[in-house]
């Protein structure tokens, strides 16, 4: 068992197990799977970026989930858990890592569980649901804006650039994603309700499951999540 993390290094050399975000497109899982990556040392991986990475390069993988992916709708689960397999069995996942985006189903959960037990893996695995308010959501969703070159994530409404559309750090022009156009949100979000909301009950049942809130401002949002995954001991 790990005794209590005393600085930053201690808590990026300790084992920190797969820590499963959940929650709905726009309930900020992106945003603080970068503190913990920051905190813990530990990758993010998000199905979503690895996807579009793969639409981008045009692989095989990534014209098949093109379409499915603009219109808001899930990529079948044997594609992305074979990608997944593929990222989680690289050494840097080793001590832990950030699925940001995956389980999205009954089916892809049940997949990790299977995987991770052939693997012997003994981390255990814990999950955070980030709950926000339906409206909150949908102005973080239309008013996203990414940064291509760093992705930093900015919000039109609360969190814009200081000059318009353009990356603080970076001076790049920021993207609109595609699937955050109003119909794909609509049906993203059915999409959640339908196939991810499901995945709370799979958790709670284990007993891995913590709720936060997802509605106050970035950083205290942080400080609960970090509050939720250091009362873990492991
Ligand atoms: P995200 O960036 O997590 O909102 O994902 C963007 C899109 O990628 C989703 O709307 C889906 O089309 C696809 N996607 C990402 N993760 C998954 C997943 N675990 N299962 C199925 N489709 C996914």
């Amino acid at each position: 068992m790990n005794t209590p993390a005393t600085s930053v290094a201690d808590y990026a050399s300790r084992a920190v197990g797969p820590i499963i975000l959940l929650g709905a497109p726009g309930a900020g899982k992106g945003t603080q799977a970068k503190q913990i990556v920051e905190r813990y040392g530990v990758p993010q991986i998000s199905t979503g970026d690895l996807l579009r990475e793969n639409v981008k390069l045009g692989t095989e993988l990534g014209k098949k989930a093109k379409a499915v992916m603009d219109s808001g709708k899930l990529v079948s689960d044997d594609l992305v858990c074979d990608m997944v397999a593929e990222r989680l069995s690289r050494p840097d996942c080793a001590r832990g890592c950030i699925l940001d985006g995956f389980p999205r189903t009954v089916g892809q959960a049940e997949w990790l569980d299977g995987f991770l037990a052939a693997r012997g893996s003994k981390l255990p695995l814990r999950v955070i649901k980030i709950t926000v308010d339906y409206n909150k959501l949908l102005k973080r969703l239309t008013g996203r804006r990414t940064c291509p070159v760093c992705g930093t994530i900015y919000n039109m409404y609360t969190n814009p650039p200081k000059v318009d559309e353009i990356c603080d750090r970076e001076g790049a022009k920021l993207i609109f994603r595609k699937d955050d156009s109003e119909e794909a949100i609509g049906t993203r979000l059915k999409a959640y309700d339908n196939d991810t909301l499901p995945l709370s009950d799979y958790y709670r049942q284990r007993g891995i499951l913590t709720e936060i809130s997802g509605d106050s401002e970035p950083e205290q949002v942080t400080n609960e999540l970090f509050r939720a995954l250091d009362k873990v001991s492991i």
